[in-house]
């Protein structure tokens, strides 16, 4: 990653979790938090952890939550200078009740918060001049002010011979409008890695069967695929018709929180860092399975050394 950072830009969160699964926040009940967290801030964690130059471009309020992100980012080794400090709002919030079925309760506070008001400053500019490669999370793509920076650092990145990445991170319980299909749709074709999850394969390509919509977004100039299987691990597609598939490791479920994020985070530093794509999906699919050891959504992101022992130490399911 000679080229400069992998920059990641969008939502800082903090999640706060409830202790007892059932349906939502009706009434009182013990929470467990605040815990860093928003998809980008996990994703640009681990890459930090991981080894690779990383640098994150986002918003927190004057505050504890806002002090909780920074603070554990810049511990983990990743550039905050550009983080800005929102003085009249709070950081984006996030607080969450599984269900008995594994589904979520959501409570957001995040279009009226800290984390979606930030934009192309001096700051920003003079990082995204230096960057290496870009990672872009779905999940930024729904805020205004994450798209100006996204789309304005995408052409700048690209002038240098720099690369991009997409994780679609389409969330069910959201729903998105026009503007932003539009937006993805855009991204598909001019990133370079593309690392979807389930079903969000086929609606990246908008062609339905996995086979096709694999030719398909080759077809539109994505580069690699490195398809999220969750219990099934992990396969990356490469243009030249080959796979290399990896089973996931065998790990207690604690919180499932933030395995993708971390997949990707691992997956594109070692990527950058000259690694071949079995080991970076051997790295990869590490950090997503230790991340779901542990209660938190970043709680588990570990740096190589910790994931080697991981590695080491830990079955993969058949
Ligand atoms: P998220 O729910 O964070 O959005 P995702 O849907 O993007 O996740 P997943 O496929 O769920 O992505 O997880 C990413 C990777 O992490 C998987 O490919 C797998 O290797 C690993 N992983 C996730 N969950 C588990 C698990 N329960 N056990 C072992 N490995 C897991
Ligand atoms: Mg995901």
């Amino acid at each position: 990653d000679s080229l400069g950072p992998t920059v990641c830009v969008g939502e800082i969160l903090v999640e706060i979790v409830a202790t007892t699964i059932g349906g939502g926040f009706l009434e009182a009940q013990p929470l467990f938090g605040p815990f860093p967290s928003g998809a980008p801030a996990i994703f640009i964690d681990q890459c930090a952890r991981m080894g690779g130059a990383a640098a994150m471009v986002g918003a927190v309020g004057d505050d504890n939550f806002g002090r909780v992100n920074t603070r554990r980012l810049a511990a983990d080794g990743v550039d905050v200078s550009a983080i800005s400090i929102d003085p009249g709002l709070p950081t984006g919030s996030a607080f969450v009740r599984y269900r008995a079925d594994g589904s979520r309760d959501f409570v957001y506070n995040i279009g009226t918060s800290a984390a979606a008001r930030f934009g192309w400053t001096e700051t920003v500019r003079s990082l995204i001049g230096r960057a290496g490669h870009l990672h872009v999370m779905g999940s930024a793509l729904s805020m205004p002010a994450a798209w100006d920076v996204i789309e304005k650092a995408v052409g700048v990145i690209k002038a240098r011979g720099g690369s991009v990445s997409l994780d679609p991170n389409l969330r069910k319980e959201i729903r998105y409008d026009g503007e932003t299909e539009a937006r993805f749709a855009k991204l598909v074709g001019l990133c370079d890695l593309l690392l979807p999850s389930g079903d969000e394969l086929e609606r990246a390509a908008g062609v339905d069967g996995q086979e096709a919509a694999i030719g398909r977004l080759f077809d539109l100039g994505v580069g690699e695929i490195a398809l999220k299987q969750g219990m099934d691990g992990a396969t990356v597609f490469t243009r030249d018709g080959q796979s290399v598939h990896a089973p996931a490791f065998a790990v207690e479920e604690a919180d499932p929180t933030g395995a993708g994020d971390c997949f990707g985070g691992a997956y594109v530093a070692c990527r950058r860092l000259g690694s071949p794509i079995a080991d970076a999906l051997t790295y990869a699919t590490a950090a997503g399975a230790r991340n779901v050891t542990v209660l938190g959504p970043m709680e588990g992101a570990g740096t190589r050394a910790e994931l080697d022992a991981f590695i080491a130490s830990t079955e993969r399911r058949v």
